[in-house]
């Protein structure tokens, strides 16, 4: 019998940037694609996927990217620029064999349905890929705390942040070539040396609920796979 996954069920945080390739913004189909293919090759294991992603790459508010708008409507912006990504992520699923769907935490019922909890589990259920769009519905919030609070509610295992680097370093590794990867690290020391992981709204809801982040790169090959079957790769950060 083939090993089976160390996860059932997870929350992947893919940020608007990981789907701009190298362009400087909007979406890049072929970065989608090859996100997709990682995603499938989870999902084949029979893990439930869940899938919050960002908005940065079209359009930012908390971190004032709209300097002098009023930061609420700027919040709002940046929660739909998250409904796009979620529409071209999902769109790029369903074409490739997956079936996903999108709910939004902010209602737009003419695009997409509205974030129902029992109906998101019930898909989760049927092995379809959930992507939940428009963060939190609240401004002042990030889509790394979307992803704490969803992973929470869905009872996700554990959260998975993509990010650039695949995992977390002692130092840069790009400056310091003595840098190396830790396997892990608990959540005080995480706090304790200032890691920012994720905003610390996002991290304070992980720590309380003890739900585990693990942080990979999304761009390393099979990495999401290797995560999933609880192989040597990125960083878990745990209680
Ligand atoms: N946003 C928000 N509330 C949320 C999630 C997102 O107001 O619950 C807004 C916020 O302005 C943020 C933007 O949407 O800057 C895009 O989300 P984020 O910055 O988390 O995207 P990422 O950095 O992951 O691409």
């Amino acid at each position: 019998t083939s090993p089976k996954p160390a996860y059932k069920r997870i929350l992947l945080k893919l940020s608007g940037e990981a789907l701009m390739g190298d362009d400087a913004f909007g979406i890049n189909r072929a970065t989608i694609v090859r996100i997709v293919d990682e995603v499938t090759e989870v999902i084949n294991l029979g893990v439930e996927v869940a899938i919050v992603i960002g908005g940065g790459n079209i359009f930012r508010g908390v971190a004032g990217g709209s300097v002098g708008m009023d930061r609420a409507t700027a919040d709002y912006m940046g929660m739909l620029a998250t409904v796009m990504n979620s529409l071209a992520l999902a769109d790029a699923m369903n074409k490739t064999g997956l079936t996903a769907r999108v709910m939004s935490a902010i209602a737009i019922d003419q695009v997409v349905e509205p974030y129902v909890r029992p109906k998101a589990l019930q898909y989760l259920e049927e092995g379809k890929v959930v992507v939940f769009a428009a963060g939190t519905g609240n401004p002042f919030f990030t889509t790394d705390t979307a992803a704490a609070l969803r992973g929470a509610e869905i009872g996700a295992e554990m959260v998975l942040k993509a990010t650039k680097v695949d995992g977390v370093y002692s130092a840069d590794p790009k400056k310091d070539p003595n840098a190396t990867r830790y396997t892990e690290i608990s959540f005080d020391d995480a706090i304790g040396q200032n890691l920012g992981i994720m905003d610390a709204t996002a991290f304070a809801l992980c720590r309380d609920q003890k739900l585990p982040i693990k942080v990979f790169s999304i761009f390393k090959n099979g990495a999401l796979k290797r995560v999933v079957m609880g192989e040597d790769e990125g960083t878990l950060v745990h209680a």
